[in-house]
């Protein structure tokens, strides 16, 4: 079966990592801080914070911006359900922001409609979870003139757009958010394995961020209460967690972020194919923002005349590993106790009927290419 997205791990990853399994340090080593200082390098942002996972970096970066029970996150419906349940995890209450039909981010129109709403009923957002889906960054120029009259904070979760770009500056930068999130799980651009990163401008988010990565504690002479401390000393002074990213996996980023750029090209002349290959076939094909490069984590494309359940199964009958990003978050059963219904996001659940991930990664070879393609065409002519 040809999968929708795959790692591409090569000898030089191995031999990092197994340098790092004879050295001193398995984890909190030196490998870490170089992991933060390649996603510093790449996206000209000046803090990262290196965690186990995105999910781990959303909860602290939505708990840096003190989010908490009585506050609400906004999000888009159309996302991984992680987006949303770490706002969950702070105690705070969600809701969604429904789609643009185009690029399948959060609607502009509809958030201020939407913000102008709350403003009447006193229940603004605390944070605006903004998801680049599919790895194209959502309009963040508008969102963050929205987030200074509204008086929101912005939250990028870029899971799919590391090595994107918006407006010409490289996603991560924080132009026009508080914080932006990456995951490096193995279906992502690049990988750690399990692993994300939080990334800030602010000095201060950062600080918090890093404390609640490990446990709230600090050895940070700054941040102790004890003004003489003992050489062993270290204080609590946050309740954190255990979010840590061990050297192994971070060895493993710091030797795949060498090849970011050579991933997102490889990643458009796929996009490029495929746009061509499917010209003129009953499709919705994605849209392509000019004032931007996507990091390209799916190529998602809508099914338009036939049935997409019908069209998926053949498709993976054909050894055709497609997915289906993604079921609105809104409709899950989780999020129906919390009070949401089918019906509340009508251009997420639209989408979402007729929606289906094409294979997309570096190495995805001409054969297997053509073979989806091939079985796409025979599929709808039939
Ligand atoms: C993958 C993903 C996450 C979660 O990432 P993990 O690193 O697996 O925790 C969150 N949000 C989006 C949009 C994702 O695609």
């Amino acid at each position: 079966m040809i999968p929708y997205g795959r790692q591409d791990v090569r000898q030089s990853d191995i031999e990092a990592v197994q340098k790092v399994l004879s050295s001193p340090f398995l984890t909190q080593g030196p490998m870490v801080p170089q992991f933060e200082q390649s996603i510093c390098s790449a996206t000209g942002v000046k803090h990262a914070v290196a965690v186990n996972s995105a999910t781990s970096a959303l909860h602290i970066a939505y708990l840096a911006l003190e989010l908490g029970v009585g506050d609400i996150l906004w999000t888009s419906p159309n996302t991984f359900v992680a987006t949303s349940n770490a706002a969950l995890y702070c105690g705070a209450d969600v809701d969604f922001v429904d789609i643009d039909p185009d690029t399948y981010n959060l609607s502009i129109p509809e958030l201020k409609r939407k913000l102008e709403i709350a403003k009447g009923a006193g229940r603004l957002p605390k944070i605006v979870s903004v998801v680049h889906f599919a790895g194209q960054s959502a309009d963040m120029q508008a969102i963050s003139e929205l987030a200074k009259i509204y008086g929101f904070s912005v939250v990028e979760d870029a899971s799919h757009a590391v090595g994107g770009y918006f407006q010409d500056v490289p996603v991560g930068q924080c132009t026009y958010s508080d914080i932006c999130v990456f995951s490096f799980h193995p279906v992502k651009i690049v990988t750690t394995a399990e692993g994300g990163a939080a990334v800030t401008n602010s000095v201060e988010l950062a600080t918090k961020m890093e404390l609640l990565r490990s446990h709230g504690v600090t050895r940070n002479a700054d941040l102790l209460h004890e003004k003489d401390p003992d050489p062993w000393y270290y204080e609590q002074v946050d309740l954190g967690f255990n979010y840590r990213m061990t050297d192994l996996h971070a060895a493993l980023g710091v030797s795949q972020m060498g090849r970011l750029s050579e991933y997102i090209d490889k990643r458009h002349e796929i996009m490029a194919r495929y746009n061509d290959a499917l010209a003129g076939l009953p499709l919705k094909l994605p849209a392509q923002m000019s004032n931007q490069v996507s990091g390209l984590h799916l190529y998602p494309i809508q099914v338009l005349e036939h049935n997409r359940r019908e069209v998926f199964d053949a498709l993976r009958a054909a050894g055709v590993g497609v997915n289906v990003h993604y079921i609105p978050v809104h409709t899950q059963p989780y999020y129906r106790e919390l009070g949401f219904s089918a019906g509340d996001f009508p251009e997420a659940e639209q989408y979402y009927s007729r929606a289906i991930s094409l294979p997309m990664f570096p190495l995805l070879s001409d054969a297997d290419f053509d073979h989806v393609v091939a079985s796409l065409r025979r599929i709808l002519s039939a």
